[in-house]
Formats: structure tokens, C-alpha cells, sequence
């Protein structure tokens, strides 16, 4: 009996308990041609997740492993999962194939393939990587109606111990959401210190010629790679954002500015999502700040929340949802997504805002994703699984696992309220009370009819109309059904042209 121990692309933990079981059997982890070309994937990314696997195949070679890696540009490579597996396991003649729970159903159904072929069978064992298993995920929704992230935020911070005072939570209250909703006003954002850059090794810079060369029609540029690749890398880049940017993180969370892509986020996705951080280590590093008195309460819980609560959630709903969940369509959108999404190029500030972000740091911060690109695709009525494979595409931390619930599901409400419990829909109102976009834009966001009608607006009271018998049961969108209720025949017959307008043809 000899069994291979797979690493994917993302699992790039040294500290895994799975390595404990390795010995001196072989360990393989692959570069695959398939991965980066099923969806157009942005050079950022294609980069990123190279360079770091490079960087993961030497840190196990030191440490004594034998290791195999496949470059994508290796002649012998067989170019996807399933065959590239394959081909592994007759190299190496080996009869089991054991790996972490793939966080991309897609590719456990190749492994599983790869391994039916050669003959092999495959162990899936649980991913320690998060706090919560798929096991405990299944075993805390059993029995509920709804699943509401707060719940489960609470049960897994009492049960870490996170923030809390005896049994209640510090500062006496759970949630500081409240506090965390604040726009920047006509001030504008302070300066808040960036993110680090780090600086491309010879291993990254020859992951970008090969990126430059293998796939020069991709969208973005290499030569704006500053993602931590290592575990150093990505230590030092929470140690930065700690001491930096916690202190300040929350109050304007929600809050957007002209040519300020990052804020006082912490930038911290990739890192995590390719398990360089883990979780804990994370959520610890902010409780210490706040027990040294160097960030207060509502930045420190507004942060934990995230790692914590919403990220645990959405990779529970996915492990424990999936595969039926990537078919979901409860609005049944059936558009397309509009050029200016791999462009930028648009006459709406808002997007060619995020647009630029995304392009430049194959990033947008939460509101950017879910208040603008996420919200003018659903307010278009773009098929919630083309978007998520945009996200796949164009973002750095965008894995199956965290992008679907949080694409189809909390903006596109393609889950039909499963993550969120109402669409995000709004109107260029919010994005103008939020951002300092509209100041600078050709469109009104008070107009929702007209040339200069802002078309987040127009299309917002078209998405009610269209989806108001729907969404009628729904509470929570009361208010917003009964606004629609105000206006007249006339006015919602020249919106519904204009919308139909911008849907054939989206400026
Ligand atoms: C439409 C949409 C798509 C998204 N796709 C992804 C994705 O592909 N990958 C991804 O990691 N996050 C995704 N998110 C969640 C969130 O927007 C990003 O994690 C965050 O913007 C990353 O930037 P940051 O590290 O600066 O985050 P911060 O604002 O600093 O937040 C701290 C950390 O909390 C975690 N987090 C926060 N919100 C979420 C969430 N809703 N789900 C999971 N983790 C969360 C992340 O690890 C993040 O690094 C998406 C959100 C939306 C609305
Ligand atoms: S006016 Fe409308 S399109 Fe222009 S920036 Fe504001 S929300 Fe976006």
C-alpha cells in the first residue's frame, strides 16, 4: 500500500495536521493549464497562486519531504486534474490518492475521475484549515429553518472563546454593526497607511515571464503583483495590518472613495485563502490588540465577525449545499454581463471605479463587490453562476468555496435568501450617500427616468417591479414595495423602457 498526499493550489498550510501522516511518501501538488484557462483567470491571480505553490513545493523540500510538482509549462503535463492525476499515479505506483476536502466541487469530481482511471482510490480527509468542519457545519444547521450567520457567529465565538467575558461577549454587546455604517463625508477618507507591498523574488519573477508569455490575453498586468506568497510574506502582512489599519477598521467599512481601492481593509483574503494565515491566528492577533488597549472594541468585533462568522458561514452553506447550489436561480436571470466588466471602460463612475480596482489588484472591498459590481449585475438580471465565474476570474482571494455563497447567494440572491435573508437590491441613492462617485458622474442618482437618469436607479425600481410578486412574502422588503407602490403608471411604463434600454445595451 503506497498513497500520494495531493496538495491543491490553496492548502498551502506547513502547520496542517496532514502532513503529519506523509513519512517519506511522495506529496504532489500541480500547475494546470485547465485551472487557469476555464474561466479567463487574471494575471494577478495566475501569478499569485504559482508563485506561492513554488514557493510551498521548496518550504517542504527543506523540510524533508519528497516532493513532486508538475510547472504548467512542463511538456509531460497533462494539462487538467483528472488526467494529470492519473498520469502521477502510474509514475509513482501508488493505489491511494489522499487530500484535503477540495474546496471546488469541480475539482473533486476531477479527482475523483483522475483516481476511477488509474485505478487508485481517494481519501478525502476534513480540512483543518477552518474552525468550524464540514461535520460541525452539518451538525448546526441540522434541525433549523433558517440559517442566520449571527447565530453561528455566536455559537463558534463561545465555544473559541473569542471576545468573551465569562459567558458574555466583551464590551457587553455582540454586534457593533451599528457602529460600523459611516460614510467619510465631504472630508473624504483620511490617510490611512497602505497595505505592503512585497517585493517579487526570482521565484515570483519567473512565475510572471511565464505568465506574461503563456497567457498575454488575459486581463490585467503583472507588473502590479504585490500579494504576499509566502508564510513570511503573509505573517508580516497581518502583523502590518494589525498595528496599522485594525484601529480604524469598521467605522467606515461599508464607507467607498475615489482612487482609495483599499481603506482600512486588511487585505488579508488571499493569504488566508491559501491558508499562508490560518483563522485562529488571525482572529487571536486582533483580540491581543484589543486586549493591549491598541484597537477598540467595535473595529476588533467588526473584524472578528468577518473571519470568524462570515467566512466560516459561507464555507459551511457551500460544503454542506453543494453540488445542487451551484444551480440556483431564484430570481432566473438569464443576462449577460456587460463588456465594461473586463473592461472598465464605462461612463459610470461607480463602476469604472471598482473596475480600475479590480484590474489593477485583482481586488474591490466587500461594498465595492456587493454594492456595486455585485448589485448592478443583479439589477441587470445577469445569470448568478456567469457572475460567479466573473469573480473566479477576476479576483485574487475568489475561491468555488467563498465566492458562490457570497455571489450567487448574498448579491445576486440567487439562493432565494439562504445566506441573505433579502436581495441587496438599492439605488444610485445608496451608492451616492456611501461613495464620493456620483459627485464626478454624468448620471443623477436621484433620477430614475431621463438621459441623465442614473441607471442603478432606473434599473432598482425596474427590479422591484418585475420581481414585486415575488419578493412580496418576503418582509424585510416592505418598505421598499411599498415606495414602489407611489408611483404612477406613467412613470413606471417610461422606467421600464429606459431599463429594457440598458439592458440591450448597458452604458
Ligand atoms: C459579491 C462578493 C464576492 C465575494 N467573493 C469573495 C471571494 O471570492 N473570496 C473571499 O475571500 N471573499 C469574498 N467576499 C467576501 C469579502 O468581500 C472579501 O473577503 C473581502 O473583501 C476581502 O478583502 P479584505 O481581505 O481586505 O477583507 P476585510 O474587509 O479586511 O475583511 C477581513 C476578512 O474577513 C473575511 N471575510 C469578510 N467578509 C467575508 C465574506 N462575506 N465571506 C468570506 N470571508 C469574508 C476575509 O477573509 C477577509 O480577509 C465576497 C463578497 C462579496 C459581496
Ligand atoms: S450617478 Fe449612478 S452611475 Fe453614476 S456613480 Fe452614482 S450610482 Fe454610479
Amino acid at each position: 500500500m503506497r498513497t500520494l498526499h495531493l496538495v491543491l493550489g490553496d492548502q498551502l498550510d506547513a502547520g496542517s495536521a496532514f502532513f503529519e501522516e506523509v513519512g517519506d511518501e511522495p506529496v504532489l501538488l500541480m500547475e494546470l493549464d485547465a485551472e487557469a484557462t476555464f474561466v479567463r483567470q487574471h494575471k494577478l491571480r495566475l501569478v499569485l497562486f504559482f508563485s506561492a505553490m513554488r514557493h510551498f513545493r521548496d518550504a517542504l523540500v527543506e523540510r524533508g519531504f519528497q516532493v513532486r510538482y508538475s510547472t504548467v509549462d512542463d511538456p509531460e503535463n497533462a494539462g487538467d486534474f483528472e488526467h494529470e492525476l492519473a498520469r502521477w499515479i502510474g509514475v509513482l505506483e501508488v493505489d491511494t490518492v489522499r487530500v484535503r476536502e477540495p474546496g471546488d466541487w469541480r475539482v473533486r469530481d476531477a479527482l475523483v475521475a483522475g483516481c476511477a482511471s488509474a485505478g487508485a482510490s481517494l481519501r478525502i480527509v476534513p480540512d483543518d484549515h477552518f474552525l468550524c468542519s464540514t461535520k460541525e457545519f452539518a451538525h448546526w444547521r441540522r434541525g433549523r429553518k433558517q440559517l442566520v450567520m449571527e447565530h453561528f457567529y455566536r455559537s463558534l465565538r463561545k465555544r473559541e472563546g473569542v471576545l468573551m467575558n465569562g459567558g458574555e461577549p466583551e464590551g457587553g454587546q455582540w454586534n457593533f454593526d451599528e457602529d460600523n455604517r459611516a460614510s467619510f463625508g465631504k472630508k473624504g477618507p483620511p490617510d490611512y497607511p497602505e497595505p505592503p507591498t512585497h517585493r517579487a523574488d526570482a521565484i515570483t519573477e519567473e512565475v510572471i515571464a511565464l505568465v506574461d508569455e503563456r497567457y498575454p490575453d488575459h486581463p490585467g498586468d503583472t507588473a502590479t503583483f504585490a500579494l504576499p506568497v509566502t508564510r513570511r510574506q503573509a505573517r508580516y502582512a497581518l502583523r502590518r495590518f494589525i498595528e496599522d489599519r485594525l484601529p480604524t477598521f469598521g467605522r467606515h467599512q461599508d464607507a467607498m472613495a475615489t482612487g482609495r481601492p483599499f481603506l482600512s481593509h486588511s487585505v488579508l483574503s488571499t493569504a488566508i485563502n491559501l491558508q499562508l494565515l490560518h483563522p485562529r491566528e488571525v482572529v487571536r492577533a486582533a483580540e491581543a490588540a484589543y486586549a493591549e488597549g491598541h484597537a477598540p472594541i467595535a473595529a476588533v468585533e467588526g473584524f472578528i465577525r468577518q473571519v470568524l462568522g462570515w467566512r466560516e458561514f459561507v464555507r459551511g452553506i457551500y460544503m454542506t449545499e453543494m453540488p445542487a447550489y451551484a444551480e440556483r436561480n431564484a430570481l432566473e436571470a438569464e443576462g449577460s454581463l456587460p463588456e465594461s466588466y473586463w473592461t472598465g471602460e464605462t461612463e459610470m463612475v461607480c463602476v469604472r471605479e471598482c473596475m480600475s480596482a479590480v484590474l489593477t489588484h485583482g481586488y474591490a472591498h466587500h461594498i465595492q463587490r456587493l454594492m456595486v459590481l455585485g448589485l448592478y449585475a443583479m439589477l441587470l438580471g445577469v445569470d448568478p453562476y456567469e457572475v460567479h465565474e466573473w469573480h473566479l476570474a477576476m479576483y485574487s482571494d475568489a475561491i468555488d468555496w467563498v465566492s458562490l455563497p457570497n455571489v450567487l447567494g448574498m448579491s445576486q440572491f440567487g439562493d432565494g435568501g439562504l445566506v441573505g435573508t433579502k436581495p441587496y437590491a438599492a439605488s444610485g441613492a445608496y451608492v451616492s450617500r456611501m461613495s464620493d462617485y456620483c459627485g464626478s458622474c454624468r448620471f443623477d442618482p436621484k433620477q430614475a427616468t431621463g438621459d441623465d437618469a442614473c441607471p442603478m436607479t432606473t434599473l432598482y425600481w425596474d427590479f422591484l417591479r418585475r420581481h414585486r410578486d415575488r419578493l412580496s412574502s418576503n418582509h424585510r422588503m416592505g418598505f421598499q414595495l411599498e415606495n414602489l407602490a407611489r408611483k404612477d403608471d406613467d412613470e413606471l411604463v417610461a422606467i421600464r423602457k429606459r431599463a429594457d434600454r440598458l439592458r440591450a445595451d448597458p452604458v
